[in-house]
């Protein structure tokens, strides 16, 4: 990549694409162009010297606006949330399907070199995921399929597209399985949030009132891991820039497995506090365990993600006590 090429992002109002920005901003990129439908207002990240553009990606007119003129194009716009969000929402989470299939046609008519799809771990078959010690999942348990419902789907179809458009039309494209993300800059309230910051929330909420008593969300005993999100952003781009990855769903996630329990564990001694737990078995919960097999990206890239999660969640519970604290001060902060 010339650094004067331009690389369009959507998604970037929200939390990881707004990352992906502050990434190759810093890596000396000058054009880069930011997409989200959300108002500016309500980015988490506005990173100066980057165009930033209001649109629409499910709207096939807007994605050619978006894809004019790019060399590389990262698609990360979706409308999700954590479990409380994909559960309950599974048309919203299906009806995503219109961004993957605009953005391909919009990236491969605007002649683009690369073009990246965020996938997730819950394309992977949710019947090998039904216990907490759980079998870490490699790509090929993806088949044959049984994704989580709506979102799980909607992600496999549009890896589908991906590989077609490399297969029958030559376009180079990647495709990246997340597993939980987390970090600063991205929903930690409104109910798109994920457990991290969900619990982190929890806490600070917790000290601000006076009241310890928190409702954890299942048993406490599934298990998950989580992946920070500079990792994330930066396994993005190697996986983007690797020849043997196209057209290849990877995974990239943590390998540390924790129980929602030990979670709430390390914010507590980030805190220096103690909860009242009470379980809320009737709230959703998601599959049982879920694990990242680094197997194949380790062989292929000879990397992985590996900020451990105490590292990690520390800076996290900072950053939300701030945004917290801002907004009660009466300052708008970025919303999901
Ligand atoms: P996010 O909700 O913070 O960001 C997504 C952004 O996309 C939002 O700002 C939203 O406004 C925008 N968007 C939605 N529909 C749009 C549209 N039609 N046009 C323009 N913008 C639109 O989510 P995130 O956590 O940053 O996730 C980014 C990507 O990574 C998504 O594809 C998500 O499915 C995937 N992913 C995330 C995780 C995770 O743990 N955060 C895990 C697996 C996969």
């Amino acid at each position: 990549m010339n650094q004067t090429d331009l690389i369009v992002i959507t998604g970037a109002g929200g939390f990881i694409a707004g990352n992906l920005v502050l990434y190759f901003k810093k890596k000396g990129f000058a054009n880069i162009r930011a997409v989200d439908k959300k108002p500016l207002y309500d980015w988490y990240l506005r990173v100066p010297g980057v165009e930033h553009l209001c649109l629409d990606v499910s709207n096939e007119a807007d994605c050619h606006r978006v894809c004019e003129g790019a060399k590389e194009v990262y698609n990360l716009a979706a409308d999700m949330g954590g479990m409380g969000f994909i559960e309950r929402f599974r048309v919203e989470c299906l009806r995503s399907v219109l961004i993957n299939t605009h953005m391909t046609e919009a990236a491969y008519k605007a002649g683009a070199d690369r073009y990246f799809f965020s996938s997730s771990a819950c394309a992977y078959n949710t019947s090998l995921q039904s216990d907490p010690n759980v079998r870490a999942l490699k790509e090929a348990d993806a088949y044959p399929a049984l994704a989580e419902r709506g979102y799980g789907w909607e992600k496999l179809f549009s890896e589908m597209v991906c590989q077609e458009y490399w297969h029958e039309r030559g376009m180079k494209t990647f495709v990246a399985r997340f597993h939980n993300v987390y970090g600063p800059h991205g929903t930690w309230d409104g109910g798109r949030e994920k457990a991290p910051a969900a619990i982190c929330r929890k806490m600070i909420e917790a000290i601000d009132k006076n009241d310890f008593r928190i409702t954890i969300w299942g048993d406490g005993k599934q298990t998950r891991s989580f992946m920070y999100v500079d990792d994330c952003v930066q396994g993005v781009d190697k996986i983007m820039h690797c020849d043997d990855l196209i057209a290849t769903p990877i995974n990239l996630g943590s390998s540390e497995l924790v129980s929602i329990d030990t979670l709430v564990s390390k914010v507590e001694k980030i805190a220096d506090r103690k909860l009242k737990r009470s379980y809320d078995l009737n709230a959703p919960r998601g599959v049982a365990g879920r694990n990242s097999d680094n197997t194949f990206i380790k062989k292929v890239l000879g990397w992985e993600p590996d900020t451990p999660l105490d590292k990690g969640l520390e800076t996290t519970y900072g950053w939300i006590k701030d945004q917290y604290e801002r907004r009660k001060a009466g300052e708008h902060v970025g919303i999901g």
